[in-house]
Parts: structure tokens; C-alpha cells; sequence
């Protein structure tokens, strides 16, 4: 690996100043599990990196006093995963940091990091596009933002310009009795980015005419992470069994992946719609777990539905290597 200097910046102005005066060649450093791979491959050639995570706030979480969730870019997989406030509200995310690699990676592997790479496959971003998160920016013009599925760009490009560091994740509210289901299928059974993955996330609307809003996110099957509208208009209107089935079909239509190393598009396609069903189902019965519907929707009798895919105690499931 071409040897590099490491630069440590007193504060934000600084690490955007190092950053716009190298050019591509001074690169943001967090954990460095995607980027000393990169370097080492030869793909990158940096002069030096900016480690951004000793900034203000780069390893925090706190809710502000509008009620959103800060996450700091910095804060690892582990550290989003165990913290009180997101268990609280957005275990979706949880489930999603804790499927990235192995616990150890997980030690070093930053939320900001995952979402700076851009990389389809990133696992939080579907649980982050349910979510309507934000992210928040510094750069040579001051603190930005900008919403999460206008971070994602393309393959390996996010919305960042030269200069332009990622500082935080912003997540709104958590409406009461959200339930969240994050499903992955890589090529091994631990530690593998993943050839397919799937979000789904639900609440209920306390009003006088009952009404559910969905979300469902995609990874690894598109040139960014992407989003099932259609799917989640159509479990709006019907979560019944054959509406799930449907929804499930939708999301697949949803998606536009591509043969590569890790799957062919036939296949990730097929197991968009295994996966987005099972995950529906999961969330299903979580809410009807939660008891949040004296009468289900959609004819959806509360504990017929299957529990795969919701938090086994406390801890997500993983389905890798041959959702069928
Ligand atoms: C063995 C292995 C298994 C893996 N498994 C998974 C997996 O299952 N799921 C998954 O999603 N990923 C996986 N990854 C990828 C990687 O671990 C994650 O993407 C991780 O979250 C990256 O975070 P990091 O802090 O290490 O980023 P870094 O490597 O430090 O940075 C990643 C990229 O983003 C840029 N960057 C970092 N921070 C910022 C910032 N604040 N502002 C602007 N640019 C920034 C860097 O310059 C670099 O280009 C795996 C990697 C390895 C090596």
C-alpha cells in the first residue's frame, strides 16, 4: 500500500480546508474498513486522509430539542446498535448496523462511513431511506442538509462536494408503535456485504378512521439504495394475505438489479420478493404483537402471520445464504 500521511484537524473549518486544498488526494478517514481495502487494492492513491472522528460530536447520539435523533458520522455500527435512544425508536437501525460484518468490524465501521462510501449495498441506507433521514454536512459553504435519498447518487457517489464532510444522520420523530423488519442475503452465512436487502417499516396514524403508512427500502439492487412506492401505496390499501403477496411482487418490480460476483439479477429480483414478504409479515405481527389494532387490517388476524424476520431476543435475523 502507498504510505500516506494522517492529518488530525482542530475543528470542522480545518478538515474541510485540508480536504478542498488536496483535491481527490486528501480523503475523510473514519473506521478505514472500506478505505484501507480500497488503498490497499491500489483503487485509491491518497497523499493523506483527514481523520474526521476526533470533531465536535462526530461520536455522539442525542435527540435535540425538536425530538429528532443525532447521530454522529462517527459513531460505530456497535455503538448506533446498543444505544438506549435508538432502541427506543428506530430499532430498524439497529437491526441494520447489526448485520454489518462481524462484531469486530463493527467496533471500527461507522454509520458515516457506510453512507460516505455510497456503495448500493450499504445496510443502513434502507433502514435510513424508511426512516426519512437526513443527512447533515459541513463544507467550504457551512453546515447543510440533505435528505437521505439525495445523499445516494450512484455507484460509489454521494451527494458530497470537494471539501464537503458528512458530520451527521438526522432521523424525525419515531411514530409511536413504528415497527421495522431488516432482512439481508449475502453469499456467506456471516460477514458478507449483501447481494440483497430489504427494509420494511410501518406505523399506525392515531386517528378516528384507522390508516397505516408503509415504507420499504431496497438495497444492492439498484444503482443506489431505492425505494417500493407502489408497493407501499398497495399495503396501504391491503395488507391483507394476498396484499402482501402482492406487495411483495411490487417490490420486486421495484428493483433494478444487475448480474455481478455476488448474484445474477434473476436471482436478486426473485429474493427481493421472498425477502419483502417475509419482512412484511414480520412487521405485521409485531404490530399486532404490540396490540396496536383491536381489529387487523385488511383481514390480517393478529398472530396468524409468521415471525420471521422481527427481533428474537433482542436480536436480529439474518437471512443469509438461501432465502427460499
Ligand atoms: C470484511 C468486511 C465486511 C463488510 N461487511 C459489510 C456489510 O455486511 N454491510 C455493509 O454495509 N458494509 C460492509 N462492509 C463495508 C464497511 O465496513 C462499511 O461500509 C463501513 O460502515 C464503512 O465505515 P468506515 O468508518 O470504516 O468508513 P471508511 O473506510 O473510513 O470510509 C469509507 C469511505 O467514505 C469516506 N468517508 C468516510 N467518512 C466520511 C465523512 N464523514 N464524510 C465524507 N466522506 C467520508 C472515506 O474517504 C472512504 O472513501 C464490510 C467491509 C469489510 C472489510
Amino acid at each position: 500500500m502507498q504510505p500516506f500521511d494522517y492529518l488530525i484537524p482542530k475543528d470542522h473549518a480545518e478538515a474541510s480546508a485540508l480536504l478542498a486544498a488536496g483535491g481527490g488526494s486528501v480523503r475523510p478517514f473514519m473506521g478505514g474498513t472500506d478505505f484501507l481495502i480500497r488503498a490497499r487494492g491500489g483503487f485509491i492513491r491518497p497523499q493523506s486522509v483527514v481523520d474526521l472522528k476526533v470533531l465536535p460530536g462526530m461520536r455522539e447520539i442525542r435527540q435535540s430539542p425538536d425530538g429528532w435523533l443525532v447521530i454522529g458520522a462517527a459513531c460505530t455500527m456497535n455503538q448506533v446498535a446498543a444505544h438506549p435512544l435508538v432502541l427506543a425508536g428506530y430499532d430498524l437501525l439497529a437491526q441494520a448496523c447489526n448485520s454489518v460484518a462481524s462484531y469486530q468490524l463493527r467496533n471500527r465501521a461507522t454509520i458515516g462511513g457506510n453512507c460516505c462510501n455510497a456503495s448500493p449495498a450499504a445496510d443502513t441506507a434502507p433502514a435510513l431511506f424508511c426512516l426519512d433521514a437526513v443527512a447533515e454536512t459541513y463544507g467550504p459553504a457551512g453546515a447543510r442538509r440533505i435528505p437521505i435519498a439525495d445523499f445516494f447518487v450512484g455507484p460509489g457517489r454521494s451527494a458530497l462536494q470537494l471539501g464537503e464532510f458528512l458530520t451527521a444522520i438526522h432521523l424525525p420523530p419515531a411514530p409511536t408503535g413504528a415497527c421495522g423488519a431488516f432482512n439481508k442475503l449475502g453469499r456467506t452465512k456471516l460477514g458478507d456485504i449483501s447481494a440483497v436487502s430489504v427494509a420494511v417499516y410501518a406505523w399506525e396514524h392515531d386517528t378516528e378512521t384507522p390508516r397505516r403508512d408503509w415504507r420499504i427500502a431496497l438495497g444492492a439492487v439498484g444503482p443506489t439504495p431505492l425505494r417500493a412506492p407502489e408497493a407501499e401505496a398497495a399495503l396501504a390499501a391491503d395488507a391483507s394475505p394476498q396484499g402482501v403477496q402482492r406487495a411483495a411482487e411490487l417490490t420486486a418490480a421495484a428493483a433494478r438489479p444487475i448480474d455481478d460476483i455476488r448474484a445474477s439479477a434473476a436471482y436478486r429480483r426473485a429474493m427481493v420478493a421472498v425477502l419483502a414478504r417475509r419482512g412484511i409479515e414480520a412487521v405485521l405481527a409485531g404490530i399486532a404483537r404490540a396490540g396496536l389494532q383491536a381489529v387487523p387490517f385488511g383481514g390480517v388476524p393478529a398472530g396468524s402471520v409468521s415471525p420471521t424476520g422481527v427481533l428474537r431476543e433482542g436480536r436480529p435475523e439474518q437471512m443469509i445464504g438461501g432465502a427460499a
